[in-house]
């Protein structure tokens, strides 16, 4: 059976070839970027990726065993024998997302199993997850079960025949799935901060036909990612998918990593061919706000999710606070929204991404300002306890003149600063004031 026929191929024994129109095509988002702007595809003679025509019209391919120059439109052949997890790890309806499910670590095998048989039965999940080796921010926290845990993972796909996929942060963790044969790896968003980590993985996965999916690296740096990304592109013949976790930053107060949409339309902008999943567990690290992630990640046309998935959550061993039950998560998939009529690539380039970058900009424009206020409050309790008038005229001379300057230097105009620069310094005092009026 051909593995990719939800999209829109037919089959031959052995190999199997495109016979829609363009038109077709075009009405099947998932299909275009999820397996020919980003797939690739493997032949008896190797592993090549389908070749994107945006202006492709009808096409019949006969049987090739390489790309061809003369394609003319989204073109390949595939002889699916040869690796038939993979090609079903991609077996995606196209009003679905492609999604990638499982517990945030792997705690134990009966864990692994019982959540991959239960993710299993939802008929949802495309790839199962489960971390085996944790980067943690703090030493005592539970840094996963290591090396034996990834015969954990073979033995789920045996049991559910879910491909598998665990995270890999250096070239011995690699060579350990290379030799137990897991089915893909991901690259963590702290390991993406580093070129010389990532550098060593791609190596280490040279040559082989490995999915790999690259995080966004923890801080806000649109390169490091893109620099990750081509690193892997460059050595590893399998498919490559970017993954948006959200940002660190210390004024966001709502979301455990801020998701400045921005990031991942740009990453779309500057690298077409890599599709964007997104990943609402630890963007928002929060149950509730898992499902307006989701939905804001469909509306914005990403392809695909990672959700983290345990049996019993407020048990899990580590991201505890952002994990849901195997059916939470059918009812979060069941109440998503996947538009018919997506945003066109040509219109998220355009005037929309435009405005939802405006929008993640304003955003964060009054969660620094509100951090700010914070702060005024601090120096507020801070002068009341050592007998402090709450106008220092010195220091906002100081402010006034500094802020003026750095606004000058951002091309912002000298009135408009200078309102601004009065606005807030009116907002600061008012909340001093109230902190000082404030009966103990
Ligand atoms: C994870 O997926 O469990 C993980 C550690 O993610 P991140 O690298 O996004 O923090
Ligand atoms: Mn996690």
């Amino acid at each position: 059976m051909c593995p990719f026929r939800a999209c829109g191929f037919e089959s031959r024994p052995g190999h199997f070839y495109i016979t829609y129109p363009g038109g077709e095509i075009g009405r099947r988002a998932v299909f275009r970027r999820l397996c020919l702007r980003a797939c690739w595809f493997e032949s008896s003679s190797g592993y090549f990726q389908a070749l994107h025509a945006p202006h492709a019209g009808l096409f019949v391919s006969p049987f090739f065993s390489e790309p061809s120059p003369a394609f003319s439109g989204y073109l390949c052949t595939v002889n699916t024998t040869a690796s038939p997890l993979h090609a079903s790890m991609f077996d995606t309806p196209a009003s679905q997302p492609w999604v990638i499910a499982g517990p945030c670590s792997a705690e134990s095998e009966e864990q692994v199993l019982h959540t991959a048989k239960a993710l299993a039965e939802t008929g949802r999940v495309h790839l199962y997850r489960a971390g085996i080796w944790k980067p943690r921010t703090r030493p005592q926290s539970f840094e996963g079960m290591g090396d034996p845990a990834l015969q954990w993972l073979v033995r789920a796909r045996e049991a559910t025949g879910l491909a598998v996929c665990t995270e890999v942060a250096n070239a011995r963790h690699v060579e350990a799935c290379l030799a137990a044969g897991i089915d893909a790896v991901w690259i963590g968003a702290r390991t993406t901060v580093s070129p010389f980590a990532v550098q060593e993985i791609a190596e280490a996965l040279k040559g082989t036909d490995v999915p790999v999916i690259v995080k966004n690296p923890m801080h806000a740096d649109l390169k490091l990612w893109v620099g990750a990304i081509e690193r892997v592109q460059a050595l590893v013949h399998g498919p490559v998918f970017a993954l948006h976790r959200g940002f660190t930053g210390y004024a966001h107060k709502e979301y455990r990593n801020a998701p400045m949409w921005e990031i991942p339309i740009a990453l779309r902008a500057e690298k077409p061919d890599v599709p964007v999943l997104c990943d609402p567990s630890h963007i928002g690290g929060r149950r509730d706000l898992l499902e307006p992630v989701a939905q804001k990640a469909m509306d914005l046309g990403m392809v695909g999710l990672m959700l983290e998935v345990h049996p019993t959550p407020e048990q899990a061993l580590s991201d505890a606070e952002q994990q849901i039950t195997p059916k939470r998560f059918t009812e979060l998939l069941d109440g998503l929204t996947i538009r018919e009529e997506q945003l066109s690539a040509d219109q998220i380039d355009g005037l929309a991404a435009l405005r939802m970058q405006m929008d993640s900009l304003d955003e964060q424009l009054i969660e620094l300002l509100a951090a700010r206020m914070d702060l005024a409050r601090n120096i507020g309790a801070f002068k009341k306890e050592h007998g402090l008038t709450i106008l220092q005229l010195e220091r906002w001379k100081q402010v006034y003149a500094s802020r003026s300057t750095w606004g000058q230097d951002q091309r912002l105009g000298a009135e408009f600063m200078s309102n601004l620069l009065e606005q807030v310094h009116t907002e600061s005092i008012r909340v001093q004031t109230e902190v000082m009026n404030k009966k103990k």
